[in-house]
């Protein structure tokens, strides 16, 4: 029905992602990939949680400027918040044994098939 790629090859300073259209969404094109400007996360809290003595379950990054935020399943939503104050719909999980990107715009989800990737977290 469209023509949507399936892979996309996104340059990054120093490393690119392939990115794989996955799941039920998987004909769903993501129109935000080349707007990826971080890759990797310099923290592994939510900052926003720990101001106020709350604790979360997993952590998300804004591909876009870097935030890094609680996950949809913490009962801040964080990364969710960051995405609606400010459009960024990309994020990355830093969920050590996971390798995903979802559009939060686009409803998206995309695979990260990258060794690169699994060097860059550990
Ligand atoms: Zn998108
Ligand atoms: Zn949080
Ligand atoms: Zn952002």
């Amino acid at each position: 029905m469209s023509n949507a790629p399936k892979l996309a090859r996104i340059r990054v300073p120093n490393w690119y992602y392939r990115l794989k259209y996955t799941g039920q969404m998987a004909e769903k094109h993501c129109s935000h990939v080349e707007q990826i400007q971080v890759v990797a996360s310099n923290t592994d809290i939510c900052r926003d949680c720990v101001a106020t003595g709350d604790t979360w379950p997993a952590l998300r990054m804004c591909l876009i400027c870097g935030y890094v935020g609680c996950c949809d399943k913490s009962r801040n939503q964080h990364t969710r918040k960051h995405y609606q104050a400010t459009g960024h719909p990309l994020i990355l999980s830093l969920h050590p044994r996971e390798a995903w990107v979802w559009c939060y715009e686009d409803r998206a989800l995309l695979d990260l098939d990258s060794p690169q990737f699994a060097g860059r977290l550990a």
